[in-house]
């Protein structure tokens, strides 16, 4: 992505220094105060006052150490071709080792009679044939033409004249060329955890090698908060360019993190969990302006994040290879090796802990992670990035870019990434699928959608059984992939169940997600989404479906724009309706009367996905009985919906392969190495 010739600016808050004001008083539009140009060889060449003059710095990354810039530009020539490019860079590096110049003159010479460049000097000079830069010229005085102090004294100290007047140029100056583009803007603390809530969170779409970085391109995307409909930022997606340049970020870090020492590993992602949970109502906060569900789900989120990084964590033993003995002369031992660097692409439902839920192994794997969240709750997965670095990831271990099916699929493509993992719909998870097999046979996870039951059998507690349906179906304004739209109930007990379960639906507040001591509902994640859940609910009504209750837009208080939907309530439905087959994602219970075991199983199985189904029962012979006949990969018996990182999560059929959570998970973030040992001579059998 970045190329030869590319011009590296510098800005910085001026802090309150002689210095500051007196380059303040000069450059008084800006605060830029530093260019550098990136070499042929990808050096960055720059000139740097004092005794140091023209040097070359490895690359960005320790570039930023040296200046510690508030923010750094990379901007390119735009009509110039690629070739001037190279030679400027390369004009730039044969000027290493020259001396600054100190007194700014325009012929290249400085205070001692050397050859000298001061660091825009350095670019114009590269530039010189090919660029007509802005015009500028030098200025140390004040608004009021007095020359002030500082240069006064600085001039002095040289023995020179004050080159007032002159012709020169400056960093600010350079930037105003209207040849340059942006290629990549780093801020680097772009996230403060200090201060989340007041972060410029919405100045840094991505998170490459430790830094908050702005990755311009043509296709944009507006992030939209749920609760209210407002446009909070408008972004880039990431290009196949970009994609390139993050997967050899993150190669590189791989390398050096799957080399580091396990106790090492653990610790980074111990510190994880702990800084989770410190910050755990600033990161809460920004999940629910991400992503509108209720301020005490988005908090119980992410303490589910601190267990799953405290419980990979302390996963290393299970790491571990075997030794296999064959016979007395020869043994074999097995490894368990990461894949390098992993691709995860997440849904919008669960934005933090999704990126938990795939990060956390991987890394204590010893793979580098790239996450692409979905682009309409993009943000949380940043501040994951800035935790982790806090922790004590090394810079480019964990990632994250912004983008769509375009960038997706360039990073599934691409031959530098090694694994990819997936949560999302069927029909992406297909394509993905396909995606993985046509490039290097890349092995792939797939957390897909679901259609599951719940089963609450005559014998069942009422209470609990009412509970266990509005777990499966409310929580997360009904958006949870493993959620139990059809609820199969009883015929004996469906009169009061009904009755139970909308009285308690009504009595749930949709609000403002924000409101944490009043508000049970939330906003949809948006206005498109809640469309086609409404879709559903009036496809139905119009097949014959009852609504019970619920299924209509709410406006609330100063959320006039938000995605609000009422809790909904469906009878009447038979096996030939759309909402019987098919992944709603949302609120909507449709209650199914039984009659019989069989006729429940028949239910609850008749369909191809098999992420989940539950079962309410006091019976303990008939839970066990129910459970080995139903097709889902998750079972709840008198429960719903509950998660832990120690259980594998992961669904059958449709549903996807591969799990996340649990032991189970490391297989899919690891693959066997077997070796051989003969403690014997080799026989030769020919
Ligand atoms: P989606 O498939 O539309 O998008 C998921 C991700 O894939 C997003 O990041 C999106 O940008 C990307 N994407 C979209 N089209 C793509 C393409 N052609 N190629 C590559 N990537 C592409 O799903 P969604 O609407 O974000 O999420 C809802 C779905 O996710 C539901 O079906 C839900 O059940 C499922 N889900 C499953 C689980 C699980 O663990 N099984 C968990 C949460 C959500």
């Amino acid at each position: 992505m970045l190329e030869p010739g590319d011009i590296i600016f510098y800005s910085k808050n001026l802090e309150n220094s002689d210095f500051s004001n007196a380059v303040e008083n000069v450059v008084k539009d800006n605060l830029l105060f530093h260019v550098a140009i990136l070499s042929d060889e990808f050096r960055i060449i720059e000139a740097v006052p004092g005794n140091i003059g023209v040097i070359e710095v490895e690359n960005i990354e320790k570039s930023l150490e040296f200046h510690s810039p508030r923010e750094l530009e990379i901007c390119r020539l735009k009509s110039i071709d690629k070739r001037s490019r190279i030679l400027a860079g390369k004009f730039a590096r044969s000027k290493i080792g020259k001396k600054y110049n100190d007194i700014f003159t325009h012929n290249l010479i400085n205070s001692k009679n050397d050859e000298s460049f001061y660091c825009s000097q350095l670019i114009t000079e590269a530039y010189k044939n090919i660029v007509s830069w802005p015009p500028h010229t030098l200025n140390f005085e004040n608004s009021d033409g007095e020359l002030i102090e500082y240069w006064r004294e600085y001039f002095e100290k040289r023995e020179c004249r004050v080159p007032q007047g002159d012709e020169g140029s400056h960093p600010a100056q350079l930037r105003k060329s209207q040849l340059l583009e942006v290629v990549m803007r780093i801020v680097p603390g772009g996230i403060s955890l200090k201060n989340l809530r007041n972060s410029k969170i919405f100045d840094c779409p991505n998170w490459i090698s430790g830094n908050s970085v702005d990755l311009p391109s043509d296709r944009k995307f507006d992030v939209i908060e749920p609760r209210s409909g407002k446009t909070l930022a408008n972004w880039s997606y990431a290009t196949e360019e970009h994609v390139d340049y993050t997967v050899q970020v993150a190669q590189k870090a791989q390398k050096l993190w799957a080399n580091t020492n396990w106790l090492e590993k653990s610790n980074v992602l111990r510190k994880t969990a702990e800084l989770l949970k410190l910050y755990c109502d600033e990161i809460a906060y920004w999940e629910c302006i991400d992503n509108g569900k209720p301020l005490y789900e988005a908090k119980a989120d992410v303490l589910s994040c601190v267990d799953t990084f405290t419980f990979y964590s302390g996963i290393s033993h299970d790491l571990l290879g075997r030794h296999v003995p064959i016979d007395p002369s020869r043994f074999a031992y097995t490894k368990k090796v990461p894949f390098g660097v992993v691709a995860s692409i997440g849904a919008w439902n669960y934005p933090i802990q999704t990126c938990s839920w795939k990060t956390a192994p991987a890394l204590a794997c010893g793979n580098s992670v790239i996450y692409k969240p979905s682009p309409l709750s993009p943000v949380s997965a940043l501040i994951l990035g800035a935790i982790l670095k806090e922790a004590g990831l090394p810079d480019g271990t964990f990632n994250v870019i912004q983008g769509d099916a375009k960038t997706a699929n360039a990073l599934i493509e691409h031959e530098g990434v090694n694994k990819v993992s997936f949560t999302g719909s069927i029909p992406t998870g297909k394509k993905i699928m396909k995606a993985c097999a046509e490039r290097n046979i890349k092995p792939v996870t797939l957390e897909l959608g679901g259609k599951s039951s719940l089963i609450v059998f005559d014998d069942a507690d009422l209470d609990t059984a009412v509970s266990c349906a509005m777990m499966a179906n409310f929580y997360s304004q009904g958006q949870v992939c493993s959620n139990a739209s059809k609820v199969l109930v009883h015929t004996s007990l469906i009169e009061e169940f009904t009755k139970k379960l909308v009285e308690k639906t009504k009595n749930m507040k949709i609000g403002d997600p924000l409101d944490e001591n009043n508000t049970k509902v939330g906003a949809h994640i948006s206005e498109e989404h809640r469309n086609k859940v409404e879709e559903y609910i009036n496809g139905a009504i119009c097949e014959g479906a009852n609504r019970i209750y619920g299924g209509e837009r709410v406006t609330v208080n100063g959320f006039e724009g938000g995605f609000y939907l009422s809790p909904c309530i469906l009878s009447n439905i038979n096996s030939k309706m759309r909402v019987y087959h098919e992944e709603i994602f949302g609120s909507v219970l449709l209650i199914i009367p039984f009659s019989d075991e069989a006729e429940a199983i028949r239910i609850a199985n008749d369909t191809k996905m098999g992420l989940a189904a539950g079962i309410v029962t006091k019976n303990l012979n008939r839970s066990h009985r129910i459970v080995e006949r139903l097709n889902a990969g998750n079972v709840y018996v008198n429960t719903y919906n509950d998660v832990s990182p120690l259980v594998p999560f992961g669904g059958f059929g449709e549903s996807g392969f591969g799990r996340e959570n649990g032991v189970a998970v490391l297989e899919h973030y690891t693959q066997i190495k077997s070796v051989f040992v003969n403690t014997a001579n080799c026989e030769n059998p020919f």
